[in-house]
């Protein structure tokens, strides 16, 4: 049995709100908003971090890059803009161990991050 949390919103065990989905991802938005705008992409197929991604994925991450702007349009966040954000391993922040990318939009974002 898989216990990842999001290899169990890609098989729908665990109910999502789900703004997009295809054969290769799938886009939710998240539980804990950061923002009026706060999606998360992931591919279906299961990667702990970017670290494991290898050269014959990268097919799949352009899929995931074609699809920020896409979803960011359908969001109304092209004008204003919007911030993606993968974090990876315990300084990166990172809380689920299956790749995500974060889409966040709709307020002003800042820096340096937290
Ligand atoms: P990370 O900190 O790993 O980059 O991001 C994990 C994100 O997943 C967090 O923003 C968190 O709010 C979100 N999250 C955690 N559990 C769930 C869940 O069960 N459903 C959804 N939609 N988002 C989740
Ligand atoms: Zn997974």
């Amino acid at each position: 049995m898989n216990n990842c949390l999001f290899c169990q919103v890609v098989t729908k065990e665990i109910p999502s709100k789900l703004v997009y989905e295809d054969d290769r991802a799938l886009a939710f938005q998240d539980i804990h908003p950061q923002a009026p705008v706060h999606l998360l992409l992931i591919p279906k197929k299961h990667f702990d971090t970017m670290l494991d991604i290898q050269p014959a994925d990268l097919s799949l991450l352009t899929h995931l890059m074609e699809l920020i702007p896409k979803l960011a349009k359908e969001h109304g966040l092209a004008k204003s803009g919007f911030r993606t954000v993968i974090n990876t391993g315990s300084n990166g922040g990172q809380t689920v161990y299956h790749l995500h990318l974060h889409l966040i939009g709709g307020r002003q974002m800042t820096w340096p991050p937290g």
